[in-house]
């Protein structure tokens, strides 16, 4: 039987899967999804069986064969037609992550932009891809290197960018000459899917990347299959610590970002007003569901007192409701079982004694009784070693740390066990230097809230934040997907 993996007007969607040569459905057990907005039932996923996992990880590796014998030129030409694509369903694409992740249309819009970035960065392996020569090294010998493509490679995002995390992933790797199986996140599986089916539009021969539905189970055997060469995973902490030891046991090469707990330092100097504006966007952003996001504030001296307060009156004017209207800057949080956990950490937040000046449990909003919304909520006087502090709470909950020198503040900030991204607020050149020298963090933000590269520079998240060597995104990802190979001749005359 074959399904076609469009959108599906607004009737209870089945995803599809892509295990053979075309689309058809699974024979496993299934799980109902819901919009995050409304708690309306919204799509079938199903859980692949062992074999349907074994069958994808086969077709991509028969596949491999002629798809790295395919002239770079060609791989190419069926990724600018990707990008093309892409960017004629951009509003589709949108819609379907707000749909099934929750988050505000611009933002969805954005993510998807982002996304596509990253494929305009795979158009240009041709040159990206290539090798180094020397010659003469010896008498009459000449080196020179290759970068060669692993074989199948395996994706495993997560629910918070259904369309821009993929997108790291497969389109390099094929652009490397690779084959790919993509499993998208359990919690938002549309979006992937429909990717992969506008990348068949775009031209893409059958087989080359493989698409299966579902969690642990289908990831372990990504994970011990020895017919997959590399893994992509980006998800939380402790189940990328999993992939990346279960994947590099099984002889594979391994790249698993991991979970954050973001701080940005606050200086007496700041620009209040911008610094707030950048705060409340990476805090808030996203219901605070971004790797990137800030979820601990530590503010230097004087800064506490009209930052706290400037903070919860810009909260106060932020609106929540459902990603799809126009005046909405916060959408829903996934899902009714994450709700309840971030409700379990504003109530330790008060045990803890830390001091709550804005609850967002206390929230009015049309949906509020079906949909899983959380407003903005703030702690002040948070003490470094609070679980709210320590750990990811990945909701709109923002700690505030107060901190008496940049010296202390640097200090909060790299006793976290995660050092994904970190930003310094300041007017003065000299602060932001020594911060962006000290802090143990990945991704460096200086007046900038939500500092992620481009898809051209690494995605270098630190600590407990990335578990591998070479990172998502820019040449860092190209070494990932692709070996070296060192070839030294000799042609007598
Ligand atoms: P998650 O770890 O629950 O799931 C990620 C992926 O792993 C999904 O595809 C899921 O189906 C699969 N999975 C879930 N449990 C598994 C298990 N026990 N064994 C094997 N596979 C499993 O993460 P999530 O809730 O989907 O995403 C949110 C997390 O992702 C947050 O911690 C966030 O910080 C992190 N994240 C990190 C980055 C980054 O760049 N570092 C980017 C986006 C999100």
């Amino acid at each position: 039987m074959t399904v076609h993996a469009r959108e599906v007007g607004t009737e209870l969607y089945t995803c599809p899967i892509y295990i053979g040569t075309s689309w058809t459905t699974s024979r496993g057990r299934t799980v109902v999804l819901e919009n995050p907005a409304s708690g309306a039932a919204t799509t079938i996923i199903p859980y692949c069986t062992v074999e349907e996992v074994e069958a994808a990880i086969e077709t991509a590796d028969r596949a491999f064969a002629s798809w790295r014998d395919t002239p770079v030129g060609t791989r190419t030409r069926v990724l600018f037609c990707y990008r093309k694509l892409l960017e004629e369903h951009l509003e589709e694409m949108a819609r379907l992550v707000t749909l099934e992740n929750g988050k505000t249309l611009e933002d969805a819009r954005g993510s998807v932009r982002r996304g596509i970035e990253a494929v305009e960065f795979a158009c240009g392996i041709p040159s990206l891809m290539k090798g180094e020569t020397l010659e003469n090294i010896a008498a009459g010998i000449d080196t020179c290197t290759l970068r060669q493509p692993l074989g199948v490679c395996a994706g495993i995002p997560p629910f918070n960018f259904p369309a821009m995390v993929p997108l790291w992933m497969f389109p390099l790797a094929l652009a490397c000459g690779n084959t790919f199986v993509l499993k998208p996140s359990d919690k938002v599986p549309r979006t992937g899917t429909r990717m992969v089916e506008l990348l068949y539009e775009a031209g893409l021969p059958a087989g080359v990347v493989t698409v299966v539905h579902g969690g642990k189970e289908a990831v372990d055997v990504l994970l011990r299959d020895p017919r997959v060469k590399a893994v992509s995973f980006v998800g939380s902490s402790p189940v990328a610590k999993y992939v990346y030891e279960t994947a590099s046991a099984n002889g594979k090469r391994v790249q698993a970002l991991g979970g954050a707990k973001n701080h940005a330092v606050v200086m007496p100097d700041c620009d209040l007003k911008a610094t707030v504006k950048a705060l409340i966007g990476a805090a808030f952003g996203t219901a605070g569901e971004r790797c990137l996001a800030t979820s601990v504030v530590v503010a230097v001296g004087e800064a506490a007192e009209p930052l706290v307060r400037a903070l919860r009156e810009a909260a106060d004017q932020m609106k929540v409701g459902a990603g799809t209207e126009k005046e909405t800057d916060m959408g829903p949080v996934i899902s009714r079982a994450h709700r309840e956990r971030i409700l379990q950490y504003i109530a330790l937040g008060e045990k803890e004694g830390a001091q709550l000046v804005r609850d967002g449990r206390q929230l009015k909003t049309h949906d509020s009784s079906t949909g899983y919304y959380v407003g903005p909520t703030i702690f002040d006087r948070v003490q470094p070693a609070m679980r709210i502090a320590q750990e990811e709470i990945f909701g709109p909950v923002l700690s505030i740390i107060r901190a008496d020198t940049l010296a202390e503040a640097l200090g909060v900030v790299n006793q976290s066990a995660y050092g994904n991204a970190t930003a310094v607020y300041t007017r003065s050149g000299a602060t932001a230097r020594e911060f962006a020298t000290r802090v143990q963090a990945g991704m460096v933000g200086i007046n900038v809230g939500v500092p992620a590269p481009p898809a051209f520079l690494p995605f270098a998240g630190w600590k407990g934040s990335f578990y591998g060597d070479l990172h998502a995104h820019g040449k860092d990802a190209i070494r990932f997907y692709t070996e070296t190979k060192v070839i030294t001749s000799r042609w007598n005359p």
